[in-house]
């Protein structure tokens, strides 16, 4: 991939003057419910091919689960083990697009499969080969077979004992929900309104087929007509559905059934040097990882089936057990329950079967789903992060196809550089980008922006580990005037993942933040409020079931 694109900075999002654009009543081509990977995504695509789009976030961008994966741009090893090529072919392509696309925001990141069994080495090393095969010339790096002593050089904390050698791959890494606020700021820089805090509470209906939404406001319901309205609300796509239902009759059966993840976040201490781990087969048959993530570990993942989505959802004991106790397998100084620095859920929207209970998450689909109502109503949901681009285009295309909206070629996404990427490819960029503490590099060509804010040199957070500068307050004004972060929780999770990070940390910066914030967003904002939110919330992922 060459094509360089223009440079992007991003311009100062105003929210009241947003609010007055909605107010004017023009109609949109498309609005799209839901600030997620999915609906982000999905607004820059349509912006880029000329369509006028808005997209509103009940919360904010990423609260849902794009701010709570793994971080990995992946084909997925899982997959190719299952035998799906053409899903692992498209997320290796997917996978090159954002590493050229957001260069500051991903990238490439080695991994090592240790392995205790002598036949384990040739088994994986053979199915990360066809992994390398399958991404071509988007390969990050080759597999290669390891002696048990290189392995222990670059996994440093791995279990010695009945090391027998190891594998190791390449694929990438990223920051969500960073990510997540890029797409939607790089569709605004190309003309759609972008609103977070701001849920749809209806859908706008004209002899059957749905002609817009109705949002709530701070002022109070606002009306939006649209051509056409897709559904990207995650694993609350069929609470949206059911707002679609003619009076009196059923409730549509559930499209998702939601199953979480747990991350456990520990220092580096626990896994020094810059190489993930990946156990392919944990004692119940799931896939566990360690990955250097901001200058800690992240630990995950688990896949539990739950009744309904939740914003907050919370950790089950059993997770957190099976998590450290199947990383003391691995870890030659495990971590114990006081030493994880911050713990959070994710919610997997998983496609049921229609007319099917099925309870087995792990037999549900994780690929997308497309469907048209017979209202016109478009919904999209699964999938991962790393093909949100790809599902953006599969929806426009049924969109049209459907004569929801009038055709449009491709607004060439595949090479459409973010807000923040540098002008010139940048493929080479260090695999630790990522890694490393968070700073002024996850900025890209916005840091000049950063640093002529007021306390672009006061900073309010270092990392303890390496001292390194990690949040300014020019960070906390920036997230409130060009990134429309609107409370403590907004800054402290999303714009920088302190919270993600080291919840304790997070909590001791929230009356700084809220200070700063007050100073931004002038009377309307209530910072006493908004700390002591945030600090039930960082007490939260702090704690431990
Ligand atoms: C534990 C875990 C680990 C994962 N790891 C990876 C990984 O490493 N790599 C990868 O590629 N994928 C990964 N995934 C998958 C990936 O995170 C998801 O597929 C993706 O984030 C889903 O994005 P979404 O936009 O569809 O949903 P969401 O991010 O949940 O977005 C939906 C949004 O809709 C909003 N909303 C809901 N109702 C309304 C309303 N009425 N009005 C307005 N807005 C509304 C919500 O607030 C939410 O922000 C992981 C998933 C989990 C659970």
């Amino acid at each position: 991939m060459t094509s360089a694109g223009p440079t992007t900075h991003g311009a100062p999002l105003d929210r009241a003057a947003l609010w007055r654009r909605v107010r004017a009543a023009e109609p949109f081509d498309l609005v799209v419910v839901g600030g997620g990977a999915t609906g982000c995504g999905l607004a820059l695509d349509a912006a880029a091919r000329g369509f006028s789009v808005a997209l509103f976030e009940a919360e904010d961008f990423a609260k849902g689960t794009s701010s709570r994966a793994t971080k990995l741009l992946h084909g997925g090893v899982r997959y190719l083990a299952q035998g799906n090529v053409a899903l692992v072919r498209e997320a290796l392509h997917e996978r090159a697009a954002v590493l050229h696309n957001a260069p500051h925001l991903a990238s490439r990141l080695p991994f090592v499969m240790p392995s205790y069994h002598w036949w384990e080495r040739g088994f994986y090393g053979a199915g990360l080969k066809a992994y390398d095969l399958l991404a071509g010339g988007r390969s990050l790096g080759d597999t290669e077979f390891l002696s048990a002593a290189r392995t222990r050089t670059l996994l440093p904390n791995v279990r010695a004992q009945g090391l027998a050698g190891g594998v190791r791959y390449w694929d990438a890494q990223f920051d969500d929900a960073r990510l997540a606020v890029a797409l939607a700021r790089t569709a605004a820089a190309r003309g759609a309104l972008v609103l977070n805090h701001a849920p749809v509470t209806g859908l706008r209906r004209e002899q059957g087929l749905v002609r817009g939404v109705t949002v709530r406001s701070p002022e109070g319901e606002v009306d939006v007509p649209a051509r056409c309205v897709v559904n990207a609300t995650g694993i609350w796509v069929d609470a949206l559905r059911d707002m679609d239902r003619d009076t009196g009759a059923p409730p549509p059966p559930p499209l998702v059934a939601p199953s979480q993840g747990v991350h456990l976040v520990v220092d580096r201490a626990f896994w020094p040097g810059d190489h993930a781990l990946l156990v392919p087969k944990t004692r119940d048959g799931r896939v566990l990882f360690a990955v250097p993530w901001l200058g800690k570990t992240l630990l995950g993942t688990t896949d539990t089936p739950r009744d309904r989505g939740e914003h907050e959802p919370l950790p089950l004991r059993a997770e957190v057990d099976f998590i450290l106790d199947e990383s003391a397998r691995y870890l030659s100084r495990p971590p114990g329950r006081d030493d994880v620095r911050s713990v959070w859920v994710g919610m997997r929207p998983l496609v049921k079967p229609q007319a099917e209970d099925g309870a087995d998450t792990q037999a549900l689909s994780r690929e997308h789903t497309v469907r048209v109502g017979r209202s016109g109503l478009v919904t999209v949901t699964g999938g991962k992060w790393t093909t949100y681009r790809a599902m953006a285009e599969d929806v426009l295309t049924r969109c049209m196809a459907r004569g929801l909206l009038p055709p449009r070629p491709s607004g060439g996404t595949a090479t459409l550089r973010l807000v923040g990427a540098a002008a010139l490819p940048q493929a080479s960029a260090a695999p630790t980008t990522l890694v490393a503490p968070p700073g002024m590099h996850l900025y890209g060509t916005e840091a000049q922006t950063l640093r002529a804010l007021p306390g672009a040199d006061h900073w309010l957070w270092r990392d303890p580990e390496s001292h390194a500068p990690v949040l300014s307050e020019a960070m906390v004004r920036f997230a409130a005037r060009h990134e429309l972060a609107a409370s403590v929780e907004d800054v402290l999770a999303r714009r920088s993942r302190l919270l993600f990070l080291d919840a304790a940390a997070a909590a001791h910066l929230a009356d700084a933040v809220a200070a700063v914030l007050a100073e931004e967003l002038g009377a309307g904002f209530d910072a006493a409020a908004s700390s002591t939110t945030f600090g039930a919330l960082a007490h939260q992922y702090a704690s431990l079931p």
